[in-house]
């Protein structure tokens, strides 16, 4: 098993592409995993989300995000455009879902960056699906994370560090979990859970 690697993951040879979900608490290194593996291998699609949540700065729309309105988001949802979405950290994420349906039906490898609420509402709907969680090294290390970052507020850390503290909890209901220590080294996993490598 590699370094970073907790848990056993079932892949039977030859398994068909199945939807794969990346979870952990904020300021992980979701972004940074996946970003770094993509560009290694592009063919990874990853869902972009909808959210109500204002970009940061280089955020462009339809690239990390389709940064909607909360009108926009209350038509998505009524209109059972959301494969799923949950409120985070006080702003609504979801993922849209004919994209994810067309990517899976034509046997690509599909991934998508989501919080424990959107992975435990994926796991109901679609039970094939591999969850997998990102843990941070240490506590006091995501903390360095989420702050050096320095894109949110005080009072936004706050509030990301409480959802955490649940995220963390909560790990033992994915399938696997990767420790980011090394991004390379994490990104050479999931590619392999993803049977892209
Ligand atoms: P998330 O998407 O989970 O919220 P990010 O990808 O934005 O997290 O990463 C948060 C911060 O941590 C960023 O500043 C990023 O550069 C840094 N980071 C990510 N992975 C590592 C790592 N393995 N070692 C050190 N810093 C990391
Ligand atoms: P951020 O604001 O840092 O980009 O994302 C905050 C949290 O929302 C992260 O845990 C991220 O994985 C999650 N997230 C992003 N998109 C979605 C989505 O479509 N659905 C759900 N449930 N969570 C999402």
């Amino acid at each position: 098993m590699p370094a970073t690697s907790r848990g056993t993951t079932p892949k039977p040879p030859g398994a068909r592409q199945r939807l794969t979900v990346l979870s952990g608490p904020s300021g992980v290194g979701k972004s940074t995993v996946v970003a770094h593996m993509r560009k290694q291998h592009p063919e990874v699609w990853l869902s972009v989300s909808a959210t109500t949540r204002p970009p940061r700065p280089g955020e462009r729309d339809g690239v990390q995000y389709f940064f909607v309105s909360d009108e926009e988001f209350d038509k998505l949802v009524a209109n059972g455009e959301l494969l799923e979405w949950a409120e985070f950290a006080g702003n609504r994420y979801g993922t849209p879902r004919a994209a994810v349906m067309e990517r899976l039906a034509a046997g690509e490898p599909v991934l998508l960056e989501i919080d424990l609420q959107g992975a435990r509402l994926v796991r109901t709907s679609m039970p094939d699906a591999l969850l997998v969680f990102l843990a941070p090294p240490s506590w006091e290390e995501l903390v360095r994370r989420l702050t050096g970052r320095g894109t949110e507020r005080p009072e936004v850390i706050e509030r990301r560090l409480d959802a955490a503290r649940v995220e963390l909890a909560a790990e033992s209901e994915f399938d696997t979990t990767l420790v980011n220590t090394s991004v390379e080294d994490v990104s050479q996993e999931l590619l392999a859970l993803m049977n892209v490598v």
